[in-house]
């Protein structure tokens, strides 16, 4: 049997399209395969720089311009309790509570020319790398679901259905690039629920929200915000969207989502209403989107590549979006797998061996964010001290930033993991009353 493609892409989000760029660009053969009819809506609209590299790599940066996206400087966090820890003594970090901010442009990033990244509605964004990819000469099949891929015989084959019929196709390499559908990770068993977390998000859109309700520096108000409540394990994140609309999403505790009876619209209010401030200003704008939820969300796989495969972007692994990383992992993803899937079909070998490098190199950069992530919940006072902190700020912005693939783990996550330590194993430490309920077993993360 031929194959009747190099390689066969399911999924068309941003690690897709990303990765069928690369491909094409390298002058392989590549199909991908999209279940929906672009546009189509996604959450995941805030982009941190990680992006950059990637999209000007792909060349498709200049289109990503022109569709005038809100431009992202920095990131702030707000906080109603004013707790001024430096009575709280912890080897001499204090800060104030109420807020804390970043700019991007305080630390260079190596393959970043610019000082701000995007916030983007992703059916625009997503159709735009789509179609670049397309233009970059994928073949892209939009409206068509894969099905089994199977990998029995000399090539995997895939079998993609367009209403009642089904075609087999075979290829010779296989790219899951299918989201939070996990499609070869489900095949395949080899997925696995994150042993810690298990977050829910409720989020809309608004008109005419004011950005700059809660932001103590006003001028600000397009940074992507995130809004501690005072209920454990939650918080809410503004994103703008165009000058006027602005996404707000409500990040809780899936059992507390429950208690609500599954009511996603008294839960949304309830949880606003713990920030009245918030609460009132988004009673002053028009909701313009029904709520739409989000679960199940973490989990990790015990293989993202094997022999003729590779998974990337959320196919591979999510853990949860408070640091805005998942389309940097997806990008990111799409163009390390894609180094090795080049070289592979160079060698005309696409046994696991070859996407070595690919394992490695995403699973280190997924350790850093995930320490980081555990970290954030089981003690969020010790982030905002760490990003006020000049000894340890850089390096919280190096991950703010998503530079974690080519680095080891940097110096901040081993300082706060060594105080976390300590916090926990001190019931009568000052900040033991803060640790969040979410402990993951740090030095074991679950993947
Ligand atoms: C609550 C929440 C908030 C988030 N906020 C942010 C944020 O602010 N910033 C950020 O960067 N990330 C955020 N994320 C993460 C972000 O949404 C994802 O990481 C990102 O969309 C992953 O891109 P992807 O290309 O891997 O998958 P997706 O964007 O999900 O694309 C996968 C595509 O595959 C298609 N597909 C699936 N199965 C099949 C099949 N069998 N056949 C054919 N096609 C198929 C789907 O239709 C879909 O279009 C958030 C996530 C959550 C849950």
């Amino acid at each position: 049997m031929d194959a009747s493609f190099d390689i066969g892409i399911i999924g068309g989000g941003p690690a897709g399209s990303t990765a069928a760029s690369y491909l094409a660009k390298a002058g392989l053969s590549v199909a991908l395969f999209e279940s929906e009819v672009f546009p189509r809506e996604h959450v995941g609209e805030s982009l941190v720089p990680a992006t950059t590299p990637v999209l000007l790599d792909i060349g498709v940066m200049g289109k990503v311009e022109a569709a005038g996206f809100p431009k992202k400087y920095g990131a702030a966090w707000t906080s109603a309790e004013r707790r001024d820890i430096d009575h709280l003594g912890f080897k001499g970090l204090t800060h104030d509570f109420r807020a804390a901010e970043i700019l991007f442009s305080e630390r260079d990033q190596d393959g970043v020319d610019r000082d701000y990244t995007f916030h983007v509605d992703r059916a625009k964004f997503d159709q735009i790398l789509l179609k670049h990819a397309q233009e970059l000469g994928a073949t892209v099949f939009q409206g068509v679901r894969v099905g089994k891929v199977d990998f029995s015989g000399d090539l995997p084959v895939i079998s993609a259905r367009l209403g009642g019929a089904s075609v087999d196709i075979p290829v010779r390499m296989v790219v899951d690039a299918s989201g939070r559908q996990t499609h070869l990770g489900t095949q395949l068993k080899v997925k696995v629920p994150d042993p810690v977390f298990n977050q829910y998000a409720v989020h809309t859109w608004f008109d005419g929200f004011d950005r700059k309700a809660l932001a103590v520096d006003k001028t600000q108000a397009d940074y992507i915000f995130i809004h501690f409540l005072p209920v454990v394990d939650t918080w809410v994140w503004q994103i703008p969207i165009t000058d006027t609309i602005t996404s707000i999403g409500v990040v809780s505790q899936k059992k507390r989502f429950k208690e609500f009876g599954g009511d996603r619209e008294k839960f949304f209010w309830d949880t606003v209403a713990s920030r009245p401030e918030l609460l009132d200003a988004l009673k002053n704008a028009e909701q313009v989107k029904p709520l739409k939820t989000e679960g199940d969300y973490s989990y990790g796989m015990t293989q993202i590549a094997g022999d003729n495969f590779v998974l990337i972007g959320d196919a591979a692994r999510f853990v949860d979006p408070i640091f805005s990383s998942g389309v940097s992992v997806a990008l990111n993803s799409a163009r390390i797998a894609s180094q090795d899937i080049i070289e592979a079909a160079r060698a005309g070998d696409f046994s696991r061996a070859r996407f070595s490098t690919y394992e490695a190199k995403l699973r280190r950069g997924v350790r850093n964010w995930y320490e980081f992530i555990s970290i954030y919940y089981r003690l969020n006072i010790l982030f905002t001290a760490f990003v006020q902190d000049e000894r340890y700020r850089l390096d919280v912005l190096q991950m703010l930033q998503g530079d974690v693939y080519d680095t080891e783990e940097p110096k901040a996550l081993a300082a706060m993991r060594e105080i976390v330590r300590a916090v926990e194993d001190d019931p009568t430490h000052l900040w033991h009353g803060y640790l969040g309920e979410l402990k993951a077993p740090s030095a074991k993360p679950g993947f």
